[in-house]
């Protein structure tokens, strides 16, 4: 079933688990991350990023098959645009039938990340689209971003985000960053930040940049309040070393074949992932729930510039 993030979060937060989030920005990903959820009985998060769906996955082809996908499955499935930063990249999603918008203002300071991120909620939540915030700055994983605790997010900025914007869920900053840490680099993350926001506003919270962190770490971070685990680089990359791996062994291999086994790859990967957010079975959660998705009917002159 195609819904939104709030339908899906509330339930976590709820009952004390965390839904997997992860990033594909093709075929092969989709299916391979909607039949993981589907074998597992736990609902799913897709992603895809502004920077994605502006480079390779234009909404208007891939909004299409991940919401026959979604509806092919009973269990729920999600569409998020990651780190929405562009107004117009933001409508062209909202437009485009994504269920959920993730507003990332966070380089900003604190009033135009209020100011920016209620705009988006305000666009969003008249028709039924969920939202997301970020509040303290998750960074690069790279450049050791995670490690510097003046972007981790503040407890009592987080009461005054959560009321003035009424985001649905809050990208947290505790000690995590995006993309590949320097080889042999497991990062610390700081749940005691984690508790300290939760016990604050007590919505659903999302922790960035999950690729790398160790399984131990991921654990950790649902039980002490982490809703929503967004996974991309560790997936991208165990499909990459797949491929690489396959045609070393086998220069010739049929293209079709290898793509057949890359969705094996990807859906295997975020089976591990669902197993560490305690969503297995959390499907079942959702019968009984009137859970439907008003599509957007924004048009340009709307929406406005
Ligand atoms: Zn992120």
């Amino acid at each position: 079933m195609y819904t939104d993030i709030k339908t899906i979060l509330d339930d976590a937060n709820q009952n004390h688990y965390a839904v997997l989030a992860a990033s594909a920005f093709n075929l092969e990903l989709a299916r391979g991350a909607i039949a993981a959820a589907d074998e597992m009985q736990a609902p799913i998060i897709i992603l895809m990023g502004q920077m994605q769906i502006t480079r390779h996955a234009r909404p208007e082809l891939m909004v299409p098959m991940i919401r026959t996908l979604a509806q092919e499955t009973k269990v729920p499935v999600a569409l998020l645009l990651d780190h929405g930063r562009d107004w117009k990249k933001i409508t062209w999603a909202y437009r485009q039938g994504f269920s959920s918008i993730m507003i990332d203002a966070s380089t900003y300071e604190i009033n135009e990340n209020i100011k920016r991120t209620r705009k988006i909620v305000e666009l969003c939540h008249p028709q039924g689209l969920a939202v997301e915030g970020e509040l303290g700055h998750v960074g690069l994983a790279a450049s050791l971003d995670g490690c510097d605790q003046s972007l981790y997010t503040k407890p009592e900025e987080a009461i005054r985000f959560v009321k003035e914007t009424q985001v649905d869920s809050l990208a947290i900053a505790c000690g995590t960053a995006h993309g590949n840490y320097p080889r042999g680099f497991i990062p610390t993350i700081n749940f005691e930040v984690i508790r300290r926001v939760k016990a604050a506003v007590n919505i659903p919270l999302a922790l960035h940049g999950g690729s790398g962190s160790g399984d131990e770490n991921i654990k950790q971070a649902v039980a002490a309040g982490i809703n929503k685990v967004n996974i991309a680089t560790e997936i991208f990359n165990q499909c990459r070393d797949y491929l690489k791996k396959q045609l070393s062994d086998t220069p010739d291999l049929d293209y079709l074949t290898s793509m057949i086994q890359v969705e094996q790859v990807c859906k295997k990967a975020v089976k591990h992932f669902i197993q560490l957010t305690g969503s297995p079975g959390a499907a079942a959660n959702f019968v009984h729930k009137s859970v439907f998705f008003y599509p957007a009917e924004g048009t340009d002159s709307e929406i406005g510039e």
